[in-house]
């Protein structure tokens, strides 16, 4: 409790490095959103925790609360990509590993694929994929600053809107773990779990026997602060209304990539109240309270 109150406001809890698709390394997204004027803050690379020793040490210099995270990519009920926020996991969790690992792995045959298949279009070769990422966690943002860097897309917004959307004969979905036993996995590891951005990449209103399913597999909460959700306000309303009866945790964070996303630290931000009750649920990782000296 009194551990908590060191966790200083604002609070941003999803914001990502170059370890995945962030432009920043681990180092300047802290001191981003240091300049922002977030106080507390997750690392939240997308199926990976590589990134939390280097973010940690730069928010102890500077005085920061560094909350470790991780954004898991899962397949939804309906079949589609979800996004599953990993709040103070174990880092070290065998089967939690294995399965990040696996997603890992399966994200760069399924690039090289949507590469091959622009490549018939464009002029653009897996090579020039490799040049924006280490590799790692690689996805479709590493390939369009690929195709930006060649002149043929515009901007970010350009090729995910224009060039490889989802209904595209370019697209190849995303590989990912069901998201019930995303869950199960990330309670397994001591974390807590939030969907990332709910509702904010498609129109479907959840259904109640839906909602039920994910609280009984352990669903801590819903990112219900995030740009993006705006776009399907019907969607939103009703996730609302669940959090409330099914009471659940409700977080708000930037989803900052750098120069990849207009997204700027601190732009939505979590209650503390909220912070707390995921503390309180989470044994995998404690926070990283900046010392009092
Ligand atoms: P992937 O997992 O390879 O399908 O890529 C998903 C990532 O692309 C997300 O984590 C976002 O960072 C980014 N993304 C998805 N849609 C958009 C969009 N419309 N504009 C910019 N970035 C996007
Ligand atoms: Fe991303
Ligand atoms: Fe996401
Ligand atoms: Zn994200």
């Amino acid at each position: 409790m009194e551990a908590f109150f060191r966790a200083q406001k604002p609070i941003d809890l999803h914001l990502h490095s170059n370890v995945s698709d962030g432009t920043d390394t681990p180092t300047q997204v802290v001191r981003a959103a240091y300049k922002a004027g977030v106080r507390t803050m997750a690392l939240t690379d997308h199926d990976t925790t590589a990134g939390w020793a280097e973010a940690a040490a730069e928010c102890a210099r500077l005085g920061m609360t560094f909350i470790g995270g991780m954004e898991i990519t899962a397949r939804g009920a309906r079949g589609g990509g979800v996004h599953m926020l990993a709040y103070l996991v174990d880092p070290e969790e065998e089967e939690l590993l294995a399965a990040v690992n696996n997603t890992l792995d399966a994200r760069i045959p399924r690039l090289q694929e949507m590469t091959e298949r622009l490549a018939d279009d464009y002029t653009i070769t897996w090579d020039d994929v490799l040049a924006e990422s280490d590799g790692k966690s690689i996805g479709r943002p590493h390939l369009a600053s690929a195709m930006i860097r060649l002149g043929h897309a515009a901007d970010t917004n350009d090729f995910f809107e224009r060039i490889v959307t989802k209904d595209s004969k370019y697209y190849v979905s995303s590989p990912g773990i069901d998201v019930a036993e995303v869950i199960r996995l990330v309670r397994q590891a001591g974390g807590v779990p939030i969907t990332a951005h709910p509702v904010g990449r498609h129109s479907h209103v959840m259904p109640l026997e839906h909602m039920v399913l994910l609280k009984a597999a352990g669903l801590g909460g819903f990112e219900l602060g995030h740009v993006e959700n705006q776009k399907n306000p019907d969607g939103l309303a009703a996730l609302t209304r669940y959090a409330e009866e099914f009471d659940l945790i409700v977080t708000g964070s930037s989803d900052y990539h750098g120069t990849r996303k207009p997204n700027k630290p601190g732009s939505y931000q979590t209650d503390p109240e909220m912070l707390k009750r995921i503390i309180d649920e989470a044994t995998g990782y404690e926070p990283i309270y900046p010392s009092l000296a």
